[in-house]
């Protein structure tokens, strides 16, 4: 991605947690250590990309990364998930945005943030006017 700027790396906060992990394991019988959200779960299901990287926490399986964006200019739309092209689109469409990435396992729940980075082309825009959506017609 041309624009990405500002990265923040989380390896070094992964490995801890990782750590943290195999500790907690040793004094528990199951893998109830790692509670993720359902709604995380179900985000990486229908919004993830599949990475190469396997599960750091059991080795279940392929991790699926979240991409989570966030900005003043994307207005009512900050907070979306997006997938890796739709945010090399944005990336011309907007001036500044921040994308946090999230490693995630659908088998076990491990889930961590990799890195976090700003996308856009620089050009200071209004965000977009508030579009009604179906919270604000039905409450
Ligand atoms: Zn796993």
């Amino acid at each position: 991605m041309w624009s990405k700027r500002r990265t923040v790396d989380y390896s070094l906060q992964r490995r801890r947690t990782l750590e943290d992990l195999r500790g907690a394991l040793r004094t528990l019988e199951s893998r109830d250590a790692l509670d993720a959200d359902p709604m995380l779960i179900r985000a990486a299901l229908h919004h993830g990309d599949l990475t190469e990287r396997r599960c750091p926490a059991f080795d279940c399986g392929r991790l699926i990364e979240l991409h989570y964006t966030f900005g003043d200019q994307l207005g009512q739309y900050s907070g979306r998930i997006k997938s890796i092209p739709e945010l090399e689109e944005m990336e011309s469409e907007y001036g500044e945005f921040t994308v946090y990435t999230v490693e995630v396992c659908i088998e076990c729940g491990w889930n961590h943030i990799v890195e976090s980075y700003v996308l856009g082309d620089s050009v200071v825009r209004k965000p977009p006017r508030k579009s009604p959506t179906v919270e604000d017609i039905y409450g």
